[in-house]
């Protein structure tokens, strides 16, 4: 018998006991850490959430204090800059934060960059899971490989990123809603946390290595983690750009092979709870799409007891531009710049190939509305079958599933400058168009900007209809002024159409719209003689330009840009300077929110739709 206490003089009893509660001390790591990694996460999407409702209700209360202040002095009459004020040091503060971790970039390779708030993120996120995986771990220096202790940690780590992994990717996004960021931004997180997962599963095979796969649970671990591999490392950028279609298919494909092996294997452990909440959310998504496609199938607005026109209409615009005019299904609501994925089924190659297209229209109380608008691009799969369809005859039902993304509240700003290159048009002109209909009925900003840089005057058709009829009645004291750049030698900002559609377009050809037919349209537009319209037959300066418009503003500025790279990274270099020294003076905060088309394939503009929390000036 050992006396109780004493096992000092009984070697193999120690062992027996020391080893036991090692033994215990690792279990409850392996089951308290994973979750201590998902508590981390949570808390740090529920402080972005509250940031962002911390903004929205900051713009409202902003956006009440500017209509009083504007409607004691006259828009001309304000002073914009004063002496230094030193109670608009948040402000301040605030602003130049923004500046540097948001437009501030590290180039990565020849085409692709990350912003330092991405770099900041991915190596939090990394610290975070390898920090947890691998701390009070035991390792055998006498064993050649991979301590075996990591194994666990590493595989339960790995397997509880799967919801948020899952959730990032989704379309229906809460993370998004809460967060206010798009759900095609998110897109950059659910990449990146992918590949560090694939490294995390590398880490916990490795461990394994030793051990023959004859187990199912095993072999299931082994057939996740090479569909995860592959998912990673074969589906990289220039991949996705060059064949999107088959990406989204062997996408969807590996990534039910991923989940439904990693639930086999974590079932062995008794973790199965770590992945089918992933599950449970991916199904979520579908059901929610199919829904809103059912909607948009079955249930057409009815206007005065009657269906009306139920037939999409396709225009073929000069720049080989396709305008698709549908009927806005029941219960279909928007706010401006939202996204809708179009499906065709005349048009695309597979069922549910669905294309993201911005509503160019705007969700009013007038007839308006019972339209949406799609100002589409054509470049070489699905816009280019479209392009080319014979419009004369019907081109079928258009399926809608949407509205996605998080564009910006233009609430509460003094300033709002918009710029879009090319067809980017399509996600500034409903925020113009919603900017004058509220400053209409009361005060949406006291100076509104919009600018457009096209290849082509003649491009101006594609808005012209829609700009002529919210440029009626614009009240006084808004100072509203239109900047259109038409110079062929701006391919760098804007898109060129003969690139993408290189075979020409045999519709707009047989329509008389080719390049050359429309020289004399400078003078036959009436758009083009109104005051607030200014054109430009030059390249525009856009530095020099934004200069302007910031020494033009005060208080809060949103820029809004959506174009080519290129462009979007002029805006962004433009305002990347703290203005410390401007703001305390009176000069704007400036919120940005880069669109770029291209996010499906690129991620350089990622969280560029700043918050502009604490931007509630005295
Ligand atoms: C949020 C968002 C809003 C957009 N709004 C507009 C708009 O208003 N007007 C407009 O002209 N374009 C818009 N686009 C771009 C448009 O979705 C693509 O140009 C279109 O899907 C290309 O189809 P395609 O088969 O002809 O492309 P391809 O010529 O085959 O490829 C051209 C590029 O489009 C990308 N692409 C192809 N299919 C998709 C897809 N299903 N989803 C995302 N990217 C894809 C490819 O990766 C490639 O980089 C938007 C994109 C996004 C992400």
């Amino acid at each position: 018998m050992v006396p109780p206490g004493d096992y000092t003089s009984h070697p193999v009893i120690i062992t027996a006991h020391s080893e036991s509660l090692a033994d215990a001390l690792r279990d409850e790591r392996n089951d308290k850490y994973p979750l201590q990694v998902w508590y981390f996460l949570v808390c740090f999407i529920f402080l972005v959430s509250v940031i962002n409702w911390i903004d929205i209700a900051f713009a409202y209360v902003r956006a009440k204090r500017q209509r009083r202040r504007l409607a004691q002095t006259s828009s001309t009459s304000l002073s914009l800059r004063g002496s230094i004020d030193l109670l608009r040091l948040p402000l301040a503060l605030t602003d130049t934060f923004r500046a540097l971790s948001f437009r501030w970039t590290i180039p990565i390779g020849r085409s692709y960059s990350l912003n330092i708030m991405q770099v900041l993120l991915s190596a939090t996120y990394i610290v975070i899971l390898f920090a947890w995986s691998l701390i009070n771990r035991k390792s055998n220096v006498k064993v050649k490989r991979v301590p075996d202790d990591w194994a666990d940690l590493s595989g339960r780590i790995a397997a509880i990123q799967l919801p948020l992994i899952v959730g990032l990717g989704m379309k229906n996004n809460l993370i998004s809603c809460l967060t206010g960021v798009s759900f095609e931004k998110l897109n950059y997180l659910h990449r990146m946390t992918s590949r560090v997962m694939m490294v995390l599963v590398w880490l916990h095979s490795g461990t394994r290595v030793h051990k023959v796969i004859t187990l199912p649970g095993i072999r299931a671990g082994v057939l996740a983690a090479a569909a995860l591999t592959l998912l990673c490392i074969v589906w990289v950028r220039p991949i996705r750009g060059k064949a999107y279609e088959l990406f989204l298919v062997t996408h969807l494909l590996l990534a039910l092979i991923i989940v439904l092996s990693a639930y086999f294997h974590a079932k062995r452990r008794e973790v199965a709870q770590f992945v089918w909440p992933a599950m449970a959310l991916w199904a979520l998504d579908r059901f929610i799409r199919m829904c809103r496609l059912a909607i948009s199938f079955f249930a057409k607005k009815h206007e005065s007891g009657r269906k009306i026109s139920s037939e999409p209409k396709v225009e073929i615009l000069p720049g080989h531009l396709i305008r698709l005019t549908t009927p806005t299904p029941k219960f279909f609501h928007w706010r401006p710049g939202q996204t809708a994925y179009l499906i065709l089924p005349q048009i695309s190659r597979t069922p549910f190939e669905g294309h993201p297209f911005t509503i160019s229209t705007i969700d009013t109380k007038s007839s308006h509305n019972s339209e949406l608008k799609f100002l589409i691009q054509s470049r070489k799969g699905f816009t280019r079958r479209l392009h080319n369809s014979d419009i004369s005859k019907s081109i079928g039902t258009v399926l809608i599933d949407g509205p996605y993304s998080s564009p910006p509240r233009l609430v509460g700003y003094d300033s709002v400058l918009l710029i879009a290159g090319g067809s980017g048009v399509s996600f500034t002109l409903p925020l113009l168009l919603d900017l004058l209909e509220r400053s209409k009925s009361g005060m949406a900003c006291r100076r509104l900007t919009f600018v457009w840089t096209v290849r082509q005057l003649e491009h101006i058709v594609w808005i012209e209809d829609d700009l002529l009829g919210a440029l009626k009645d614009i009240p006084p004291n808004l100072s509203l002024n239109i900047h259109i750049f038409a110079a062929s030698n701006q391919n760098d900002i804007e898109e060129d159409p003969e690139k993408l559609d290189d075979t020409g377009s045999t519709a707009e050809k047989e329509n008389g719209t080719e390049s050359g037919i429309h020289e004399g349209y400078h003078g036959s537009h009436r758009i083009l003689s109104l005051p607030m319209i200014k054109v430009h037959q030059e390249r525009a300066d856009l530095p020099t330009f934004i200069k302007n418009e910031v020494a033009q503003a005060h208080d809060c500025m949103s820029v809004n840009v959506c174009g080519s790279e290129k462009l979007n990274s002029a805006v962004r270099e433009s305002i990347r300077t703290p203005r410390m020294v401007d703001i305390l003076r009176g000069g704007p905060t400036i919120s940005l929110h880069v669109e770029s088309f291209e996010n499906a394939v690129r991620v350089y503009s990622f969280l560029d739709g700043e918050c502009t929390y604490i931007s509630f000036a005295k």
